[in-house]
């Protein structure tokens, strides 16, 4: 009799554990899915060329690696400077990362990370930016790298709609090539029609809005 109220008894106990383990998965699964939701949200490091936009943009990734993320690393296809499947800065900082030509793409490759860098966004075209939103709702950190002003001077229209919906805008400086000053903008020092002409030291120089100015007339840009 004792024997059996013991058989009883463990069964008992093993059934309880067994719940209480699928209970705890369930709220365990509830948890990070809700924490992942909050944490979703968009940051946007603009600048002209070699402010360090790429630079910020690789600490924060390896950061983010460091502690436990799942961590994707994203740039346009068309930038084939320096390495095909890696981000790397003008001074040859690097890391790896996944080349997309659309931003369908990048939702798809997007959707299994928890934190996201993508880098010189201005090669997109405006409709980055819902895809952004898209993957900030489902929880995911996008940060985004990019210039902010064409060769005229004019903005990047993807780069104006994400300033609009980012959670958080930061602008970078260069040093001016020609008096040492803060640079905001870009010169562009060789020709091309296209808007975008995929170049880095030797293409590009970093310009105040003064030099900028003052540079625009002689060169037809
Ligand atoms: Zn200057």
């Amino acid at each position: 009799m004792a024997i059996e109220l013991a058989n009883v008894f463990s069964l008992a106990l093993i059934g309880w554990l067994v719940s209480m383990s699928t209970r705890c998965n369930r709220w365990f699964k509830k948890t990070a899915v809700k924490m992942r939701t909050q944490a979703g949200r968009i940051e946007l490091i603009c600048g002209p060329m070699f402010a360090g936009k790429t630079t910020a943009l690789i600490r924060i990734l390896g950061e983010s690696a460091e502690n436990g993320h799942r961590v994707l690393a994203v740039k346009p296809s068309s930038d084939t400077r320096y390495g095909e499947d890696q981000i790397v800065t003008h001074d040859g900082k690097r890391i790896p990362a996944v080349r997309v030509d659309c931003t369908d793409e990048l939702l798809t490759s997007g959707e299994s990370a928890e934190v996201i860098g993508i880098d010189e966004v201005h090669f997109f075209d405006v409709e980055l930016a819902g895809v952004c939103e898209k993957l900030a709702g489902l929880g995911v950190r996008v940060i985004c790298a990019g210039v902010d002003l064409d060769h005229h001077g004019q903005p990047f229209d993807v780069i104006d709609r994400l300033e609009t919906i980012a959670d958080e805008v930061v602008r970078l400086t260069a040093t001016c090539s020609i008096c040492g000053e803060r640079a905001t903008h870009t010169k562009r020092l060789v020709s091309g029609e296209s808007r975008i002409v995929v170049g880095g030291v030797g293409a590009y120089e970093p310009r105040c809005a003064d030099c900028f100015d003052r540079t625009a007339d002689a060169s037809g840009s």
